[in-house]
């Protein structure tokens, strides 16, 4: 077990986690830790309890590991479950942001701490750290990669564009969001983006649940509406459920021949499916955020709580919850596409090239 964490340590992008390396492997005892995760429906939520289960296990902690369906109760009765069986430590990435500010207060009576992992917890006192990848760096390098792609720095445009944002419950959507309009805001003042639509807040792009068939719907919708009588040339797509969707409805309007090329496409997770879409020029790109990574890191945090030694964190500003600012660390994600996929996927050991 300590070669296996040893060897994950070694493969990560995150700095400072390996300031507890002297007690990898030590046995702890009964000393039992509680992982919450939203669903099994995604894959990378099953990578990333499966990565965290082991790795603490591999540190010598008993690890409670749950599923809730994307349902908010579930997901309340799980975390209730851990504190009553005497979790110390509950690693959370919630369904819905403002849910457990209830439960995590009876967590916080009974002095158990709370990690938020990749999604924060708002509305909580009791949120002790957040451990997630830099979220607003997520849309910023898909925004960058769409000016890019499209050269729109090199006389390109003006192109179509449609707009797309993740679930309006999940903090991160807004961050994803902001920096990708950020970067491609300038382009749509400047008539170099166009967006027949005209939809581009979150209010009017948000697709509830992250579900691949909201954004199916609303793509169907787009192009009934915009776009008989010309081509999409790119969709923003925040991650890759939504990706997934949009695709299958661009199919059904006939893209991906000659004439109806399949636009410039983001999105998040590298989930294996994306991966082929990659490969079969139907996905441009998807924001590699190796969970390897970011579960790396949560032990490192939960075992530096566990010892009373100082909590790894890179971030104490740009967290707030609406209680609190949440001391975080913020993972670096990059991109992966056509071209550096094998590299990124495949070299790192994180699929196997049968996988793909
Ligand atoms: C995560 C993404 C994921 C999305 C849907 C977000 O909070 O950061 O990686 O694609 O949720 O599950």
């Amino acid at each position: 077990a300590l070669v296996l964490l040893v060897t994950m340590l070694s493969t990560v992008g995150c700095t400072s986690q390996t300031s507890n390396s002297g007690d990898l492997g030590t046995a702890k005892g009964d000393k039992l830790i509680g992982v919450a995760m939203p669903t099994k429906s995604l894959q990378r939520w099953n990578q990333d309890g499966d990565n965290m289960k082991n790795m603490l296990e591999a540190a010598g902690y008993e690890v409670i590991l749950e599923y809730a369906d994307n349902k908010v109760e579930q997901q309340v009765t799980q975390v209730e479950n851990m504190i009553t069986k005497g979790c110390e430590v509950i690693v959370i990435a919630s369904i819905d942001g403002t849910a457990l500010k209830g439960v995590l207060s009876d967590a916080g009576k009974e002095g158990i701490k709370i990690i938020a992992y990749d999604r924060l917890i708002l509305d909580s006192a009791d949120v002790d750290y957040y451990a997630t990848f830099d979220n607003y760096l997520v849309g910023k390098i898909q925004g960058e990669y769409i000016v890019n792609a499209l050269e729109l720095d090199s006389g390109n445009g003006p192109l179509n564009l449609e707009v797309f944002g993740g679930s309006p419950d999940d903090n991160n959507a807004f961050f994803f969001n902001s920096g990708a309009m950020d970067v491609l805001q300038p382009y749509i003042d400047n008539g170099k983006l166009v967006v027949n639509s005209g939809q581009v807040k979150m209010e009017q792009v948000a697709i509830q649940g992250w579900r691949a068939e909201g954004a199916q719907a609303r793509m169907d919708n787009l192009l009934t509406a915009n776009y008989t009588d010309k081509n999409v040339d790119v969709v923003l797509s925040p991650n890759d459920s939504l990706a997934q969707g949009i695709v299958a409805s661009l199919k059904a309007a006939g893209y991906g021949s000659a004439d109806k090329p399949f636009p410039v496409l983001t999105g998040q997770d590298c989930d294996i499916t994306n991966v082929k879409m990659l490969i079969a020029g139907e996905q441009s790109m998807s924001i590699f955020k190796d969970t390897r990574t970011l579960a790396t890191q949560v032990v490192a945090m939960v075992t530096a709580i566990m010892d009373g030694s100082e909590v790894p964190v890179n971030d104490t500003t740009t967290y707030n919850n609406n209680v609190k600012v949440v001391p975080s660390f913020l993972c670096e994600p990059v991109f992966a596409d056509k071209d550096n996929f094998k590299e990124l996927l495949i070299d790192s050991g994180y699929y196997t090239p049968d996988q793909l």
